[in-house]
């Protein structure tokens, strides 16, 4: 009998990619696994919804059991594979840390990243925390009720959702950003002064350039953050939200090419040829339309999980498939819903929307006369306008944006459109 599949990490581009599989009509087995001890779950409500006690544990969960067995998917947890055997034609057999070997005719790594860790004194204190998995969520949530003063070290999205909610939830936040503004790699400049107003009206204190120097104790447990200046901060709980490592050893070790993630080409496939990589812990050509030749991406969203494993499944069923999505991404952040379509890298210049008595802000994103992307805030028809457009390799003229009662997709038009005008 085939060995068929084997996935090494259940998360969103793990079980992306066995849904896909299987809805495009692959027979063969395919084993599902992760080292986590939770059947498979998603991420992004850990620091919002579930976090705040909006929704339920079982919520989280991708399918049901009935689903996994009904479509012939092995789900593994709590195996951690330790060492790989690969083959030139992409068979192998793994091995995990419990000591079970898992033969397969074909590999696909979804291993995800990890948190970055602070490399400071202190780091290692009780009630020093980090937020990627269900684990970590779930002792923040444990702690949350004995805790008064809590301190974010990172405002990027982790840091400001996660402080949207414990501020919601009653505690006194800080938020310590080492950038002279909020979410520095991920959104412009004007958004990053939006975000810092609302947060700050919200009652977050946001400490901007923040250099920290140490963690400071109170007894056996977290007391305080020591900033450069000497300043100490209060804490009762500090949660360290500094950006993620994408893990690449697995793939490192049997030869696979990584750099900031295991080197893929548009079809999802490493440089063996044949084993797949997806979601977080891929490096992929940058997919958006026009984008510079030979620039490379990694990025850390669903869309990206989702949409990667669709292309990897096409691989793996024969058919190849170019990755050529529109990347966009979510952050709620307390009363404030951030979305984000497109890459707005290589931008020559902005143009802001806003209604602020409906609290409404978006910036889009131009080079020359072609939108490259658009942070919206509390906007969600401007964010579908530009990511309808760009999906269809539509424009939307600047001049006519520029009016922020214009409603965006009544004036997308032709590239072409642009030039002859
Ligand atoms: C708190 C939080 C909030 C987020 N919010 C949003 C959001 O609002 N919008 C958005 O678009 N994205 C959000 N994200 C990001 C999103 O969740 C990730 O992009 C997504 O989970 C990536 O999926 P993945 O399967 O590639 O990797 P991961 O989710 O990292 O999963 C990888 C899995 O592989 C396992 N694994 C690793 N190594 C091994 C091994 N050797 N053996 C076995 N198993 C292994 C890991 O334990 C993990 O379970 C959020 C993430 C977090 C943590």
């Amino acid at each position: 009998m085939a060995d068929g599949l084997l996935i090494i990490g259940s998360s969103q581009a793990g079980v992306s990619l066995a849904t896909s599989l299987r809805a495009l009509g692959y027979a063969d087995p395919i084993t599902l696994l992760g080292d986590e001890n939770h059947r498979p779950y998603q991420r992004p409500a850990l620091s919002k919804e579930w976090l705040q006690g909006e929704i339920t544990n079982e919520s989280l969960m991708f399918r049901t059991q009935e689903y996994w067995l009904e479509h012939r998917i092995d789900v593994l947890k709590n195996e951690r594979i330790i060492r790989i055997d690969k083959r030139d034609d992409g068979s192998g057999v793994a091995h995990s840390m419990s000591g079970r070997e898992f033969a397969f005719d074909r590999l696909a790594l979804a291993v995800g990243a990890r948190p970055r860790r602070l490399l400071l004194d202190g780091v290692d204190l009780p009630g020093v925390l980090y937020l990627r998995n269900a684990d970590d969520a779930l002792e923040l949530k444990a702690r949350v009720p004995d805790v008064r003063d809590v301190v974010v070290i990172g405002g990027g999205f982790i840091g400001l959702e996660a402080a949207a909610s414990l501020t919601k939830m009653g505690r006194s936040v800080t938020l310590l950003e080492a950038a002279p503004r909020l979410v520095p790699r991920a959104v412009g400049e004007q958004t990053s002064a939006y975000l810092l107003d609302h947060h700050r009206a919200a009652g977050i204190d946001v400490v901007l350039d923040a250099e920290v120097r140490r963690i400071v104790a109170r007894g056996d447990r977290v007391g305080g953050v020591e900033l450069a200046d000497g300043r100490v901060v209060p804490a009762d709980l500090v949660l360290v939200g500094v950006g993620v490592l994408p893990n690449t050893e697995l793939a490192e070790s049997v030869g696979l090419v990584c750099d900031n993630g295991v080197r893929v080409d548009e079809s999802a496939l490493a440089s063996d040829g044949v084993t797949v990589a997806v979601g977080d812990c891929a490096n992929l050509p940058n997919p958006v339309p026009g984008a510079p030749d030979g620039d490379r991406v990694r990025f850390e969203s669903v869309n990206n999980a989702v949409e990667q494993a669709k292309v990897a499944a096409y691989a793996i069923t024969g058919r190849r498939e170019e990755y050529a999505g529109i990347p966009w991404f979510w952050s709620n952040q307390g009363a404030l819903k951030l979305q984000i379509a497109g890459l707005s890298s290589g931008h020559d210049r902005t143009l802001v929307r806003a209604d602020p008595e409906r609290g409404k802000f978006s910036v889009l994103y131009y080079r020359g006369d072609r939108i490259l992307a658009a942070d919206c805030v509390n906007h969600p028809l401007d964010f579908m306008a530009v990511r309808a457009a760009l999906s269809k390799g539509l424009s939307i003229p600047y001049d006519a944006a520029a009016d922020p009662s214009v409603q965006l997709k009544s004036v997308t038009v032709e590239p072409a459109a642009l030039v002859a005008d």
